[in-house]
């Protein structure tokens, strides 16, 4: 097989693996989401399915609000491009939170599930002026902006608009988050941002341009980081900035620093989110003490990744002399964070067997891709049938869903302490060529 890189064999205990996951736990052998069990879940929606727990996205995003509240004022954003589903948006609206989002879809995602414009910050490098337009219109409370020409551009809009936009300057720490390649972005050869050496003349730009109003000062350094030291070195950085910018006058109302706290996957320590905000929040204090200054955060995976499982369901065993594949009905088109990223992800038995033996097994789904793989080399107890949880699967897994192979993209379950309901249906066939035709 192509690009085979050897890993190690991964043995997890399901019941001790799931005792760090808020909500999900095994009772009575079988594995349950927010109170609801995995087995009437496959029974009365079928598989692949995704699954969320409302409970553990709503005590994720508490973990914020109460880590962070020594501060006078901190919004916190959750980044929607980890899990849209205007259920899962809903549900951090009404808790309170704000939202970061890099598209004008977002942006009317928010707006559907209830969200408030004026929380919003508004991220991404390639922003249009139809989408500075829309978002102008929608009243959104801040634009990240992400380069010299979007500072003119979005002057130039909102002129002709007759408004005024509320930008921070996204600005580029180049500090080494020591994360997966694809998803750092705060080293200075990366495409997000404005460069540290540049981030005094932008902002001089942006104060000199017509219906701007300058309020504040972004950096957004990578995802799945697990040592807090890359953030308290953004946060120098940040802060070095910010000093400068208030000896030339230049008074910001907040700093943004941006998502990326990592989860537990499988064995990663990272650190929690009281950790993370023990380690800022003296600096961050000293700021709102100088200069007022409140903060905003845009945690996406940290909230919503150990909030949702995927279940699938192992339809064929096929071992061979070199390796054994079990394939199951969720595949790379479900879930593309292992090819893409190779990542590893969890994968525990639905309801673990008394009676069959362990065996080493590649999880993988029916794609026509050798990269089709959702597990490399794990120790499970295996029958046809049975199925099987992915566990940290809320962040970027349906989201990142695709319909390659002609595959309907699965349904989303919210469960609720024992309640669950359908978030979005299950593509049909027609779903598959809507808008073609012959
Ligand atoms: C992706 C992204 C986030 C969220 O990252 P997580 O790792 O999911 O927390 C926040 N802000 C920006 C600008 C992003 O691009």
């Amino acid at each position: 097989m192509a690009n085979s890189t050897q890993h190690p064999i991964l043995t997890l205990d399901p019941k001790s693996f799931v005792a760090d996951l808020p909500f999900i736990h095994y009772q009575d052998g079988t594995l349950f989401i927010d109170n609801v069990s995995t087995k009437t879940l496959s029974e009365v929606y079928g598989t692949p399915l995704y699954v969320y727990s409302k409970n553990a996205l709503l005590a994720n995003y508490q973990a914020y609000v109460d880590s962070f509240a020594p501060l006078s004022d901190v919004q916190i954003c959750y980044a929607v491009k980890s899990n849209s589903n205007l259920a899962v948006l809903a549900t951090l609206a009404t808790a309170g939170a704000g939202f970061d989002i890099v598209s004008v879809g977002e942006l009317f995602r928010v707006l559907k599930a209830g969200g408030q414009a004026s929380k919003i910050v508004y991220s991404g490098v390639g922003k249009t002026a139809d989408d500075i337009t829309t978002a102008l219109d929608a009243g959104i409370g801040c634009f990240n902006v992400e380069a010299i020409s979007e500072i003119e551009l979005i002057s130039q809009v909102a002129s002709k608009l007759n408004k005024v936009a509320p930008i921070a300057l996204r600005i580029n720490p180049d500090v080494d988050a020591k994360t997966h390649p694809y998803i750092s972005t705060g080293l200075k050869d990366n495409k997000f941002g404005i460069s540290h050496d540049q981030a005094i003349q932008a902002y001089q730009l942006a104060k000199s341009l017509p219906n701007l109003d300058l309020i504040g000062i972004d950096c957004h350094i990578g995802s799945q980081l697990t040592d807090i030291q890359p953030f308290v070195d953004a946060l120098d950085k940040m802060i070095e900035i910010i000093d400068q910018l208030y000896r030339l006058g230049i008074n910001l109302r907040h700093l943004d620093l941006g998502g990326g706290l990592g989860v537990r996957y499988v064995d990663e320590n990272p650190a929690s989110v009281q950790t993370f905000a023990n380690a800022l929040l003296p600096k961050l204090l000293d700021l709102q003490k100088k200069y007022g200054l409140g903060l905003h955060l845009e945690p996406g995976r940290n909230i919503s990744a150990n909030a949702g499982v995927l279940l699938t369901k192992v339809d064929v065993l096929k071992p061979t002399e070199h390796k054994n594949f079990a394939i199951v009905d969720a595949s790379m088109s479900e879930l593309i964070r292992p090819a893409l990223y190779d990542s590893v992800m969890a994968i525990i038995p639905a309801q673990p067997h008394q009676d069959t033996p362990f065996t080493t097994w590649n999880v993988v789904g029916a794609v026509c891709e050798s990269s089709d793989f959702l597990g490399k080399d794990r120790q499970l107890a295996l029958k046809v049938g049975d199925t099987l949880a992915i566990t940290g699967t809320g962040a970027y897994g349906f989201v990142m869903a695709s319909n390659y192979n002609s595959r309907p993209r699965p349904a989303e379950i919210m469960c609720d302490d024992g309640t669950h309901r359908v978030v979005r249906e299950r593509e049909s066939l027609d779903d598959l060529w809507r808008g073609e035709c012959i």
